[in-house]
């Protein structure tokens, strides 16, 4: 399994993982992956806000 920002090969790190709410009405989460450390995790956050923050009017309901 390798990092969801970086890349790294997560084998040879600590690595962090992350859930995310689907927004499902039961409350569901999916893995949104792993990542080499807390550093990976906070810049891909980072990157995902920027993201969400261009398509503020998305909606999961289409
Ligand atoms: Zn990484």
């Amino acid at each position: 399994m390798e990092c969801a920002y970086c890349g790294s090969d997560l084998a040879r790190y600590d690595p962090v993982f992350v859930e995310e709410a689907t927004g499902g009405p039961d409350g569901e989460r999916e893995s949104v992956g792993g990542f080499c450390n807390y550093a990976c995790l906070h810049a891909w956050v980072e990157d995902e806000a920027l993201v969400y923050g261009t398509a503020c009017e998305w909606s999961p309901d289409g």
